[in-house]
């Protein structure tokens, strides 16, 4: 039976084996975990630790946009882009909690140890501090 080809997406479907949209959802997902390592952002927001699979890599925000009071405004916030496992994103969201400042500071030294074990300065910062 010979190919025929109606329009452009089913030719890219049919060489592809999956749909083209398909295909250039999960090549920016690979992406996106490719440059999160290669920056060392590979790190799960909600447990704190590594993001090892591109399977339970996912895009996590730190404030939730879900009832909030501008939705799209804080779910398009690249600032408020983290990344997490899915597994810790879904149980967040269930959970739907709430982080204080206690929360973000030990996140944050959390992260600098990680990042910086052997206590690299920061601007403005005393080693020993
Ligand atoms: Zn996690």
């Amino acid at each position: 039976m010979k190919k025929k080809y109606i329009n452009g997406n089913a030719k890219k479907n049919s060489q592809l084996g999956i749909k083209h949209g398909t295909a250039n959802n999960k090549l920016r997902k690979l992406l996106l975990f490719h440059l999160a390592k290669k920056s060392g952002m590979d790190m799960c927001f909600r447990c704190i630790s590594k993001i090892e699979t591109v399977k339970e890599f996912s895009i996590d925000h730190k404030v939730n946009w879900l009832d909030s009071e501008n939705p799209i405004e804080v779910f398009l916030d690249v600032e408020n882009v983290v990344f997490s496992h899915l597994r810790c994103n879904i149980k967040s969201a269930r959970r739907n909690k709430i982080r204080d400042d206690a929360y973000w500071l030990e996140y944050d030294k959390k992260w600098k140890e990680k990042n910086y074990p052997n206590g690299r300065k920061h601007r403005g910062e005393k080693k020993g501090e």
